[in-house]
């Protein structure tokens, strides 16, 4: 649904040395890029970087051309832009129900929104079964796969038009990775969903990707379809560490 462009985006901490040095990128309509790179590469910064959590030094940030790179976090998500950040986020105290309304809020609004809401909150239940069967459990007592699960889903209940996930699959189980990885693959198909995954699992990112851009130093070493990064081992080897 929406195209993000990085132009020349210069990020770091404190007076530190850059962590991202110009760093250039297009996540395409309804593309799937995978964001690769060893611990440290600032696949983080990049991701906290495009919604305002982390400011930039220079560079800019465009949704659809439109220049987002000053507005605050909250106008950069009423655009479009979801972050599922890492450790998956959800409200502990809160039921699955309650957190999936909580992430709906903002966009299904006061008391006419309610019908949209709830229809918008049945939908990620068929999305992702364990929830439907587990939308009265606090947050706290669900497995590392379903909390993974309900943070996915609290993110595309609002329906963004891109998604920021920041390694969905750490630590958790082959087949719920996958399981994961298939929703965004079928989401980016079914309703034009703009993805970025930044994932340490290069095979499984790389599966569902169209494109895959390693980083490495604050760069983009390389941008290319995703087939062939998978079939390249000189670079594998030299950024990805296998
Ligand atoms: P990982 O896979 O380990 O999460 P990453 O690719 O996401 O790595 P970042 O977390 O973006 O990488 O980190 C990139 C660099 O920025 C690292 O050298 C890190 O130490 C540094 N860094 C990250 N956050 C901060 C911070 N809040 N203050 C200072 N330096 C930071």
């Amino acid at each position: 649904m929406s195209t993000l462009t990085v132009e020349r985006l210069t990020v770091g901490y404190g007076d530190g040395a850059p962590v991202l040095d110009g760093l250039d990128l297009e996540v395409p309509d309804g593309g799937v890029v995978a964001l690769l790179g060893a611990n440290g590469a600032g696949k983080t910064t990049l991701l906290r970087a495009l919604t305002g959590l982390t400011p930039v030094r220079s560079g800019r940030v465009l949704l659809d051309g439109a220049d987002l790179t000053g507005l605050p976090t909250e106008d950069r998500v009423r655009r479009g832009l979801a972050l599922v950040p890492e450790g998956r986020g959800v409200v502990a105290e809160l039921t699955v129900a309650e957190n999936l309304r909580l992430g709906a809020l903002w966009r299904y609004a006061g008391r006419g929104g309610r019908p949209g809401r709830d229809a918008a909150v049945g939908q990620m239940y068929e999305l992702f079964e364990p929830l439907a069967r587990r939308r009265d459990a606090a947050g706290h007592t669900l497995s590392g796969g379903e909390r993974q699960m309900l943070a996915l889903a609290r993110a595309l209940v609002a329906r963004p038009s891109v998604l920021l996930l920041d390694e969905p699959s750490l630590g958790l189980a082959p087949l719920v990775v996958a399981q994961l990885l298939g929703v965004l693959r079928d989401q980016a198909e079914a309703t034009g969903l703009t993805v970025l995954l930044a994932e340490q699992n290069v095979t499984g990112a790389l599966s569902v990707a169209d494109r895959g851009v390693v980083l490495s130093l604050g760069e983009v070493v390389a941008d290319r379809p995703a087939a062939a990064l998978a079939a390249d081992p000189a670079l594998r080897h030299a950024y990805l560490g296998f």
